[in-house]
């Protein structure tokens, strides 16, 4: 059977989220990134609206929704704030990741404060000097008497300067390479630990930046999975963020092409509305066709991930496309508001700085590439070394 119909309570949802977006996100998108801040008010409504606990069991304050629903929220927050889609992403991560390997009362701890947005956690892998090559990072967690000591520094984490915990890889084997690294919840306040924001281009609202480790003294029960096996672990759960992120960008996209197609009615050139002209209309529909099949690859591998089936590839490849053709289309749509397009007073150009963010973030389209070359071209021909970030090393 292939059904491609969403359930009536999903559909419940999609309307209530596409309400909520249109009516109170959209209005102060710009907004947050003007005054330069993270709106944790509404991290904690998208708590109230169950946002933050879909992929967090009942038990532990979500609501144990499926994949496909956590897709509905983030491709309908995405039509009103694309950077708040960042908490339905992050919060989907996480809250498996924790779900899935850290003890029970880790989960007791963090899970709940999460589900209600009290609490902003982030995950930071990068290094300033390893990215795509996520098994090359230098972080070291030294074990000692009842816990471990971290040091070392976290490059380009999104929610950096504002996130509660973070989840930090660090190698507890530095002989046994991207084979050799465990995972750890780490408090913002706890002492030795250091976040400072950058200057982005984009993305302004999510704070991202580095986090500086010196000497900080870790509690064992703080290691989420098993020592050395927290990354092979936890990689799982990136083929859950790209697939959403697909969705952000589709959302974040289609949202400039519907004001577009809107404006292209009403804007006349030649005596005729800009819309009866096929340049204006083509590219249009490229870009909509375009994100259609983003779209639905994403809810086909949410889908497949909600059935227990493989779909590394299915999410690898919504991540290199879903941000490109969401790019593309914002892009075009900017243009065709004409030097309107170019101002601050209208959306196009923050979505534009704000999707390509997410071209580099949770892996770049080269890297996603080298997940499905490895499975459809298969693992013999793998063109590197080190571990990349994907479950099926
Ligand atoms: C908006 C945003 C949010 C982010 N949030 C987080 C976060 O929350 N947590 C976190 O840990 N990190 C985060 N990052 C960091 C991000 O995951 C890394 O930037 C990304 O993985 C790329 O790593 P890099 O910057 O070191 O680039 P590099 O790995 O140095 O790559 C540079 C370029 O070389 C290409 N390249 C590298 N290796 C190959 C190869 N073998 N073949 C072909 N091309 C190659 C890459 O595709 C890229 O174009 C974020 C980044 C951004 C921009």
């Amino acid at each position: 059977m292939l059904n491609f119909s969403f359930t009536e309570e999903q559909e419940f949802f999609r309307k209530m989220l596409k309400d909520f977006a249109t009516e109170e996100l959209l209005p102060n998108y710009t907004r947050w990134e003007r005054e330069g801040i993270t709106p944790r008010h509404l991290w904690k409504k998208l708590g109230e609206l169950g946002v933050n606990g879909l992929r967090i069991p009942v038990e532990y304050g979500g609501s144990g929704a499926d994949c496909v629903t956590t897709g509905i929220a983030a491709e309908e927050i995405g039509r009103g704030d694309f950077n708040l889609t960042y908490a339905v992403m992050l919060n989907g991560l996480i809250g498996e990741i924790i779900n899935n390997h850290a003890s029970e009362e880790l989960k007791q701890e963090w899970l709940p404060k999460i589900a209600s947005g009290d609490s902003i956690v982030g995950i930071a892998i990068t290094e300033p000097t390893a990215g795509t090559d996520a098994g090359g990072i230098k972080a070291t967690a030294v074990r000692q008497e009842n816990g471990y000591v971290l040091n070392g520094e976290k490059s380009g984490i999104s929610v950096a300067t504002v996130a509660d915990a973070f989840l930090i890889f660090a190698k507890t084997n530095p002989e046994l390479g991207g084979r050799g690294i465990s995972c750890f919840i780490v408090p913002s306040d706890l002492p030795g630990v250091e976040c400072k924001g950058y200057e982005d281009m984009g993305n302004i609202p999510i704070g991202r930046g580095s986090v500086y480790l010196t000497d900080v003294v870790v509690p064992e029960e703080n290691m989420i999975g098993l020592e050395n096996k927290g990354f092979s672990q936890v990689m799982n759960g990136f083929d859950l963020s790209r697939l959403l992120i697909g969705l952000q960008c589709v959302g974040a996209a289609s949202q400039s092409i519907d004001e577009t197609i809107e404006h292209v009615k009403m804007r006349t050139s030649f005596g005729k509305p800009l819309a009866t002209y096929q340049g204006v209309q083509f590219p249009i529909v490229t870009h909509y066709t375009q994100l259609e099949f983003v779209k639905w690859q994403s809810y086909r591998g949410l889908w497949l991930r909600d059935q227990g089936l493989p779909h590394s590839k299915e999410s690898a490849s919504v991540k290199w496309l879903g941000p490109k053709y969401g790019v593309e289309a914002i892009h075009q749509c900017l243009l065709f508001n004409g030097h309107y397009g170019y101002t601050k007073e209208m959306a196009h150009e923050q979505r534009l700085r704000d999707v390509i963010g997410l071209e580099i973030g949770d892996g770049t389209a080269e890297a996603n590439m080298m997940v499905i070359a490895k499975d459809i071209i298969g693992k013999e021909f793998k063109s590197t070394n080190h571990q990349l970030v994907t479950s099926k090393n």
